[in-house]
């Protein structure tokens, strides 16, 4: 048998987006989507398609990769990962505040919805370099807010992450150039909490 039969076929795909390129506009531009989702997203996934054949990973799901994995293949699959719990938050009828079990840990762990807004903007507008900032749940339910550098997931610390946002500059450099806290605080009107209450 020749041996292209017997190998499987393997592909990551770039996730579609459930809103048009301009539905979030102020917050993230259309043209940024062009380049965040459409050419940043979709080399990760090229680049992670590249790397697996051969290796451990051939079957593995995204998770697990990222949870095991280190040096290109965490790279690429950490952001395929981290980009997916992105562009899935945000909705062009998003905004407002939680409800529910997350309200209330919100609640209990920062006093008030307000001030963990600020303390995640704090977190995000202080991560030095490319990074996401995180609100990720342990396992108990407790809420914490994390700074990952370059590719870093919550997950490989055995948390759930629940939100983000993504502080590399292609994320936001064509809308709000240096200006990254006004951006950080523009996403706040299209963060879907629905889909975020769905996480915890
Ligand atoms: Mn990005």
């Amino acid at each position: 048998m020749p041996l292209f039969l017997k190998q499987k076929v393997m592909a990551f795909e770039l996730i579609k987006l459930p809103y048009a390129a301009e539905a979030l506009e102020p917050a993230i531009s259309a043209q940024t989507i062009g380049f965040h989702y459409g050419k940043h997203l979709q080399t990760y996934v090229n680049n992670l398609n590249n790397l697996i054949p051969g290796t451990k990973f051939e079957n593995a799901n995204l998770e697990t990769i990222v949870k095991e994995s280190d040096g290109g293949i965490f790279n690429n699959a950490g952001q395929i990962l981290n980009h997916n719990l992105y562009f899935t938050q945000f909705s062009p009828n998003g905004g407002g505040t939680p409800s529910g079990k997350l309200a209330a840990a919100i609640d209990a762990t920062w006093g008030s919805f307000a001030d963990f807004q600020t303390a995640f903007e704090t977190a995000g507008t202080g991560l030095f370099g490319s990074g996401w900032v995180w609100l990720a749940a342990g396992k108990d339910g407790k809420l914490s807010i994390s700074k990952e550098s370059n590719a870093g997931n919550p997950l490989t610390q055995g948390l759930t992450p629940l939100l983000t946002f993504d502080v590399w500059e292609h994320a936001y450099y064509l809308d709000y150039q240096n200006r990254r806290a006004d951006h950080l605080k523009a996403l706040w009107k299209i963060v879907d909490w629905k889909i975020v209450e769905t996480r915890y």
